[in-house]
């Protein structure tokens, strides 16, 4: 098989081509290359397949989006379905003015087959404490939802007897029409316009839901929120979202949207912790050591070496929060802040006064000690 050519290439167009360039490309393209034109050439139909297919994924801006990025190697394969590109069905009068919105969105989205319709996608947002993070948990919530209704079991009708097949589609709710148009055949299946692709007439509908199959219920989905969870993540549950119109088809899917509420100290980057730890200047000078009860349940030891310095970050690895899908736990940082008194009294001034002899005041070669430390920031950047 012939390698296949670049999308803009076979229109002739560059990447950055807006909407309309493409629609007038193809337009007079494919008026030029039209079987019905070319009756003696037999090149002409795949010529013109070529042009209809860079112009299908052209013109959807999805489709464009992911050519752009993967070219003919999309990871959800062709958007066509395992046969690929069939051809389309566009007689040359369609290439003058006509609406080729219409006759190209049937290969995507809303028209994909003869796949029932599926109820509607939910999303609801559920708040949970921080400790979840650490832990996970069971949790259980209440929502409104369309649901089959109970009484007619989604059928929609009172009694089995006064539901009939439509005789617009013999029951089967679609339409289908076999085009012919050159060399090209093309079935076309559309809803049924008599029972809105239902395929059935419901005489005596059902009190409870008027027909639809479907009632506004409360129901409970409990779910699991995994350790190491973050704000924002949404947990799927298939099936539990709005049902499908008439009780055919699956209902759609709930999606809970998980926010995490904040911890008193701690901030959080991915699974590492973060947190500020106030210490006096005495133990910054002489080290100490401090216990703070942590969210794993076993208190923290943080030690302060002798020396310390407001800004130092003492890292305590394995501490952290699960990470979400790993076992491996992040580090918890502790930042040292210097705790100064908010205020002091007199007499506390004057013994604080008397250990200048001690820590020296700015009167000492002040010139030398930001030479020092100038030194010290430096080496201690580059390690
Ligand atoms: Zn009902
Ligand atoms: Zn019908």
């Amino acid at each position: 098989m012939p390698e296949k050519r670049d999308y803009y290439d076979v229109l002739g167009l560059s990447r950055g081509a807006s909407k309309g360039e493409i629609r007038k490309a193809y337009r007079s393209l494919a008026r030029k290359h039209h079987p019905d034109k070319n009756p003696e050439d037999p090149e002409a139909e795949s010529r013109f397949k070529e042009l209809s297919e860079a112009f299908a994924i052209l013109s959807d801006d999805d489709e464009r989006r992911k050519y752009d990025t993967f070219g003919h190697n999309s990871p959800g394969g062709s958007p066509f379905g395992p046969g690929g590109f069939q051809g389309v069905n566009i007689s040359i009068d369609d290439l003058f003015g006509g609406d080729l919105g219409g006759i190209f969105s049937q290969f995507f989205g809303s028209s994909s087959g003869n796949r029932r319709p599926k109820g509607s996608d939910l999303m609801v947002r559920h708040s949970v404490p921080f400790q979840t993070a650490m832990d996970g948990c069971e949790e259980e919530i209440e929502f409104e939802a369309l649901r089959t209704c109970d009484d007619c079991e989604g059928k929609g009708s009172k009694d089995p007897s006064s539901v009939r097949p439509c005789p617009a589609c013999d029951g089967r709710g679609r339409i289908e029409r076999v085009e012919r148009i050159g060399p090209f055949t093309q079935r076309v299946v559309s809803d049924c316009p008599s029972c809105d692709g239902d395929g059935r007439i419901i005489q005596n509908p059902c009190d409870s839901c008027g027909g639809s199959g479907r009632s506004n219920q409360t129901k409970k989905v409990r779910f699991t929120v995994p350790a190491g969870v973050s704000s924002g993540v949404r947990l799927r549950m298939r099936g539990h979202g709005e049902a499908a119109r008439n009780g055919r088809g699956d209902s759609g899917d709930l999606y809970i949207e998980i926010d995490v509420e904040g911890h008193e100290w701690f901030e959080r980057d991915g699974s590492d912790l973060l947190m500020a730890l106030p210490i006096g200047f005495a133990d910054l000078l002489l080290g100490t050591s401090v216990k703070i009860p942590h969210v794993d349940g076993t208190d923290i030891t943080v030690k302060i070496p002798a020396g310390s310095n407001p800004g130092d970050t003492i890292s305590i690895p394995g501490r952290g929060l699960p990470g979400q899908g790993s076992r491996a736990r992040g580090e918890v940082s502790v930042v040292l802040k210097l705790d100064i008194p908010s205020s002091v009294s007199r007499a506390d001034k004057k013994r604080i006064s008397e250990m200048y002899d001690i820590l020296g005041t700015n009167e000492d070669d002040i010139e030398q000690k930001i030479r020092d430390e100038a030194y010290r920031r430096r080496n201690s950047r580059i390690r």
